[in-house]
């Protein structure tokens, strides 16, 4: 799905019937510096992605880069068969990338999480560490699409961030905010680390002028972005 000239969201099924809902990646078209990956979907799913990628109409291999909002399992899961398919470099925040690249194990799933999921155990055997090749910090801008810049957003993982693309005003939220049907809604609690830090990162993002939000979980909200961020604020400063 286009949802600006150089911005593509790429929803990927869960599962091959779709019925546990989509994972929302998003290309980043630059014909001059090439195209950025942003997050990889779980373990297994490189021939999904690829195959998305084609309907925007880019080959694996014409990837020059993948940027992973942080750890988790369903973001960084086919990025190492990925890179292997396209050599592109991998770029995350410090504070996520020992876990991205098995130097540490993954935050998530906790124990609880496990104990609630089962089923994820089976996706985290079948994880594949990825190489780091660049560290993003807060503030960084990226000259791609008329301009990236990273905004840090810990709370859901340590290393989280989230990105904002400044000439569509296009915010990649990653796993900072969530989405259903057009409404912004906060992190989803039981997976998010720290909500204090997670709050306040939404605070921060509340900041930006946004036209569009994609949201890994729940897709693309286009309406009365800047509106819902800042209800998104109030709704959990008043649940504290
Ligand atoms: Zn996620």
């Amino acid at each position: 799905m286009r949802i600006a000239d150089s911005v593509h969201v790429l929803p990927i099924p869960r599962d091959s019937q779709g019925a546990a809902g989509f994972l929302n990646l998003s290309l980043i078209l630059d014909d001059d510096n090439g195209n950025t990956l942003v997050d990889a979907g779980l373990p297994g799913q490189a021939e999904a992605i690829g195959a998305a990628l084609a309907e925007a109409a880019i080959e694996v291999r014409e990837l020059r880069r993948i940027i992973f909002t942080h750890q988790d399992l369903d973001h960084v899961g086919s990025g190492a068969v990925l890179v292997r398919q396209s050599g592109a470099t991998v770029l995350a925040h410090p504070a996520d990338a020992p876990h991205i690249e098995g130097r540490q194990r993954p935050l998530k799933p906790s124990p609880e999480m496990l104990e609630q999921r089962p089923q994820m155990r089976e996706v985290l055997e079948r994880l594949e560490p990825v190489g780091v090749d660049e560290y993003l910090e807060d503030g960084d801008r990226l000259d791609l699409a008329g301009g990236i810049v990273v905004i840090f957003t810990p709370g859901h993982t340590p290393g989280h961030l989230s990105l904002y693309l400044e000439r569509p005003k296009v915010l990649v939220a990653g796993d900072a905010l969530t989405a259903e049907g057009g409404h912004l809604n906060g992190p989803n609690p039981s997976m998010t680390l720290d909500m204090r830090p997670a709050m306040q990162s939404i605070r921060r993002l509340a900041e930006l002028d946004v036209e569009t939000i994609v949201c890994y979980h729940g897709g693309v909200v286009g309406e009365e972005a800047n509106g819902q961020l800042r209800r998104v604020v109030q709704e959990l400063s008043r649940q504290k």
